[in-house]
Parts: structure tokens; C-alpha cells; sequence
């Protein structure tokens, strides 16, 4: 590190950042180091490395439609995981912090004696297990039983004082997660708050004030009064500055694996939401992940609630500071219709597709995009724009749908703009620019492999596609890490943000590698898309219709 770029943070230049990531199906984990590069990587997968769970893809499928996780798999995962870990070089963290899966965990009223007493001569799990929890399992987001209740945690909060109110009474505290994690890494006998960004996926949170749950929706879920004031003693309180620490690493870690009794805990957080942290992005900018399904993370500080659209509030606010947002889109059609026009119309082949999205082209003129024809390719049932359903050409001005294009070929091109288009449509209102129109965007994902579909991104949405210097398949841990990392650096400068701590420690890197620049807006086309949307969004409602 040259002495002139050294950040002022009094860092301890050996400083290490572990960043987990406890999904469906593995526990991963991410250290970086000072200038948050990569140091190490680990993980467990829940069917392979604990078979005696007998999960599939990491949950049990019951007969009513139910998934669920055991809570001790998850925990006898952290046990093997933290094994792995210190069996090497850079075991020893500084520091940690979390992205976790949306699911949620029922402490019983013993929890709090268990933690702490751990005995650092045996694992978490034989600890925890046998009376910790008030419900063995954890409800799965993917749990089609609670569909009644429309499929949310605050469903399945519902669905268990509904159906099973022994335990739900014996239920001391709920934790999603996320504030599990962080209760079990500080095992100092306290339940953990739940971290603000993490608990708006609950639906229960009042995302407009901040402050504080939301009295109707709280009734609703509880049963009333009475039972609102219950449940908010049970959901306990909510952190809502993303960078401080909820405690010490417990003694637990200390004197089984010798962990440094200085590491803090940094409240760990949902998936989307340290996966945004990963692109430290700035209001305006967008994440385009472009996988089996789409997904748009955006970075803003309106708050613009849009009903396709999920909202979180920003995982770095600070309390008391300026408040931010994260939004979210998911498209079930992503790489399917993409696939689809590829196999029908290029051959099966990638080069061909690319080949005809060029024969194309871009629009040349309003007047041309005004008329330029327009597909739809919903194969499975979409969310946004929700239930639309099938396949659809339109030619020219008419509102009536086609068989097929007169040009099959533009098939290609077409799949790409409505996509596009419907990411344009979606983001204008959410983002903070005065255009509406995103900064920069950050392309992931598998279909960011294709140059055709770079441009065909940048052009409609009008702005420059990046791609990270590293793509990796950890942003979860790593925007986690990152996190921790935040909440290091402010320890000498309380008011530093999240993207300006990231742009320091970035600085202490050699040979940084900011991301690269992969295509550029062809600036007279977008004006020519501008003259389509009016139009797109027509023929889009009326394929809801159909
Ligand atoms: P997942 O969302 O399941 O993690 P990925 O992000 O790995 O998926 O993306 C996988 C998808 O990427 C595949 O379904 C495939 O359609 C798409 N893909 C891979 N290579 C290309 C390419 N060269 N052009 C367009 N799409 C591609």
C-alpha cells in the first residue's frame, strides 16, 4: 500500500472481514481483507455435507404443501463451517456480518440461559437443539401451505398462532435469520434486535416513517389488540443503523477456535440486501441481474412505493441520518423466453441470436420505433406485469395481436426490447434521478455473457452497463463482509458513509479493478425508444387482459 493513498482509519492493516451467507441450500462464507479483496472462501452444502437431515435441495417438503429448514441443520452447519475455517491460514476473522435467507426462527423462553452458558468444549448444535427453539423448524419462503395468508413471513407468523398456538405462546422471541446469526455468533444470553433493512421483507414494518411496526397490520397478523402489543414483544426491537455492532464475538468462539475476543458483530442482513451492498451503488444506479429469472436492485432516496415492486429500506442507513432505499423487481421470464427465441429462431445457438439482435438494429427514428413491431414472451405466468400469460406479436399501430412477425427473425430483437422496456417502465418512477433514467447499470448474471444483449440493455435504458471486475458467485457474503467493514471504519470516523468507506479501502488495493465499461447508449435510438413506451405499455396491460 503506498503511504500517500493510506486512508486516515487506523486500521490494523491485518484486519479480517467474514461474511456469511445462509441460503436455501449451503452456508457460505467470504473473508476479505483491509482493502476488501478476497482472502478466503468456504461452505457446506446442506444435502452433501449433513446428509443425516435427509433434506433435498435444503428443505423437507411436508404433505400439506409446507417447506421447512431444521433450525439445527442451520446450526450444525455453523459448527462444520467454522471448522473448515479455522483449519486455515486466515481463521482468525476480525470481524463478521451477514446476509441471510427470508425465514424466521422461534426462540423459546430458555434460549437466553443456553447462550450464555455455551460450553466451547462441545458443538453449537447438541446445545442449542433439544430446547432453544420453540418450533424445530423454520418455516420456508417457498412454503405453498401458507398461501391463505399470502406466503410472507408475517403469514407464517399468522399461520402458527392460528394453527398452533402452544407453541406460538411459548414463542419468547421471533427472529428472522439474519438477527439469528447475530445472536448466535454473540451468544451472550440477549435475542439480537432485527436489523431495519431485513425486517421491511416482513411486511409488518412502517417503511414510510421508519419508526416503528405498523398498529394495523400488527392487529391483523395478532389477532387484535392485546395480542399487537404481544407480538411486538416478540419481534423485540429494531436496529436501523446498518453500521454498528450488536456485540462481542461470544466466549463460545473465543476458546473453541480461538477467535479474537476483540471482533465485533455487525447485525447481519436479508440476501438482496447485502447482495446490493456488494456494487456499493450510489442513488441513481441500477443492478440487472440477468439469470433464470431477471432481477433490477436499485439504489434511491425517494421512497416510491410501486406495486410490482418490492421496497426495503437502505441496508447502510445510518440512524438519525438521511434515510435511503432499496427497491427490488423480479420477473419470472427471464432466461426462459430468451432460451425460447434462441432454440425457435437462431438455431439453438447464442452467436446466431446475437447475429440477428444486430441484423435489427436499433430504431432510427421516432417515427420508425412508433411502428416497430413489438413481442411479449410471458411462458411462465408473470408477476410484473402480474398474470400476464403467453406469447404475443404486434405489428405496426394495430391493438390486435399476430400469429408471427413478418420478419421471424425479429424475434430476437424483440424479446430483448420488451424486457428491457418493462425494466424502463418500472425503474423510471423509483429512481432518484431527475431523467428518470438510471446512472450507470451493473450487469450480472448468466445472460451478461452476451454482448448483443449488453448493448440492447444499454441503449433502451439509456445508460452506461458495467460489469464488475470480479464476478462473484458470493456478492451475498461479500456485500456482508462489506458491511462489517463499514461498521470498522466508523469506529474512528462515525460519520463516514458506506460507499465512502468502500472507496477508501478499495484505494489501499495495488492494482484496484474498478468495473469496466461494457456497452454504451446509443443515445439517438433511445429517443426513438422514448416514442415506444406509451405505446409498449398499452399492448402490455392488454396481454393481462388476455
Ligand atoms: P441462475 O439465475 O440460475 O443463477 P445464471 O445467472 O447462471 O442463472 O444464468 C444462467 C442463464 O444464462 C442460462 O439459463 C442461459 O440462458 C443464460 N446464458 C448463458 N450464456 C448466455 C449467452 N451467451 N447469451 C445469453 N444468455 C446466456
Amino acid at each position: 500500500m503506498p503511504a500517500s493513498l493510506s486512508p486516515s482509519l487506523n486500521d490494523d492493516s491485518d484486519a479480517l472481514f467474514l461474511g456469511l451467507d445462509l441460503s436455501t441450500q449451503a452456508l457460505k462464507a467470504v473473508i476479505l481483507d483491509v482493502s476488501l479483496q478476497t482472502v478466503g472462501e468456504f461452505g457446506v452444502r446442506f444435502d452433501e455435507d449433513l446428509p443425516h437431515f435427509g433434506t433435498t435441495s435444503g428443505v423437507h417438503l411436508g404433505v400439506g404443501g409446507e417447506v421447512t429448514s431444521p433450525v439445527s441443520m442451520w446450526v450444525e452447519a455453523l459448527d462444520l463451517l467454522l471448522e473448515r475455517i479455522t483449519q486455515t491460514e486466515h481463521g482468525r476473522g476480525l470481524l463478521r456480518c451477514v446476509k441471510a435467507q427470508h425465514a424466521s426462527v422461534y426462540w423459546s423462553a430458555t434460549a437466553s440461559a443456553v447462550l450464555s452458558s455455551l460450553d466451547p468444549t462441545r458443538p453449537l448444535s447438541s446445545q442449542l437443539a433439544p430446547t432453544a427453539f420453540a418450533l424445530s423448524t423454520s418455516p420456508n419462503w417457498q412454503d405453498s401451505s401458507t398461501s391463505r395468508e399470502c406466503r410472507d413471513l408475517e403469514a407464517a407468523i399468522l399461520k402458527l398462532r392460528r394453527e398452533s398456538p402452544n407453541v406460538y405462546e411459548q414463542t419468547e422471541r421471533i427472529s428472522l435469520v439474519s438477527s439469528f446469526l447475530t445472536t448466535l455468533f454473540c451468544a451472550d444470553g440477549e435475542i439480537k434486535s432485527l436489523e431495519e433493512s431485513d425486517a421491511c421483507g416482513m411486511n409488518l414494518w412502517n417503511l414510510e416513517t421508519g419508526q416503528a411496526w405498523d398498529p394495523d397490520l400488527l392487529r391483523c397478523v395478532a389477532g387484535g389488540d392485546e395480542g399487537a402489543d404481544e407480538l411486538v414483544r416478540k419481534l423485540g426491537p429494531v436496529e436501523k443503523d446498518g453500521g454498528v455492532a450488536a456485540g462481542r464475538i461470544g466466549d463460545w468462539f473465543v476458546k473453541r477456535y480461538g477467535m479474537s475476543e476483540d471482533c465485533l458483530v455487525n447485525h447481519f442482513t436479508g440476501d438482496n440486501n447485502a447482495t446490493i451492498l456488494s456494487f456499493s451503488l450510489l442513488p441513481g444506479e441500477l443492478v440487472v441481474s440477468l439469470g433464470t429469472s431477471d432481477t433490477i436492485l436499485l439504489s434511491t432516496t425517494e421512497y416510491a412505493p410501486d406495486p410490482d415492486s418490492h421496497v426495503f429500506s437502505y441496508p447502510t442507513n445510518r440512524a438519525g441520518g438521511k434515510r435511503s432505499f432499496m427497491a427490488m423487481l423480479c420477473y419470472k421470464n427471464g432466461s426462459l423466453p430468451r432460451e425460447y427465441v434462441r432454440d425457435r429462431y437462431a438455431n439453438g445457438r447464442w452467436d446466431v441470436f446475437d447475429e440477428l439482435v444486430a441484423k435489427a438494429g436499433n430504431p432510427s427514428s421516432s417515427d420508425e420505433a412508433a411502428l416497430r413491431p413489438i413481442g411479449f414472451y410471458f411462458l411462465k405466468k408473470e408477476i410484473i406485469p402480474r398474470g400476464a400469460n403467453g406469447i404475443f406479436h404486434f405489428e405496426g399501430d394495430s391493438p390486435s395481436a399476430v400469429e408471427e412477425f413478418e420478419d421471424p427473425t425479429f424475434n430476437a430483437r424483440a424479446v430483448l426490447e420488451s424486457q428491457f422496456l418493462s425494466f424502463r417502465l418500472r425503474t423510471t418512477s423509483m429512481l432518484s434521478s431527475t431523467t428518470g433514467l438510471p446512472l450507470r447499470i451493473f450487469a450480472v448474471g448468466g445472460a451478461s455473457a452476451n454482448q448483443g444483449i449488453k448493448n440492447t440493455l444499454a441503449t433502451v435504458l439509456a445508460a452506461p452497463v458495467y460489469q464488475p471486475a470480479m464476478s462473484s458467485a458470493n456478492s451475498c457474503s461479500v456485500g456482508g463482509a462489506m458491511k462489517a467493514y463499514w461498521m470498522y471504519a466508523r469506529r474512528s470516523q462515525p460519520e463516514l458513509t458506506f460507499e465512502a468507506a468502500v472507496k477508501l479501502a478499495r484505494r489501499r488495493q495495488a492494482n484496484s479493478a474498478d468495473p469496466e465499461l461494457v456497452a454504451a447508449p446509443f443515445y439517438e435510438a433511445t429517443l426513438a425508444y422514448d416514442a415506444m413506451m406509451e405505446r409498449f405499455s398499452e399492448l402490455e396491460k392488454q396481454t393481462c387482459n388476455e
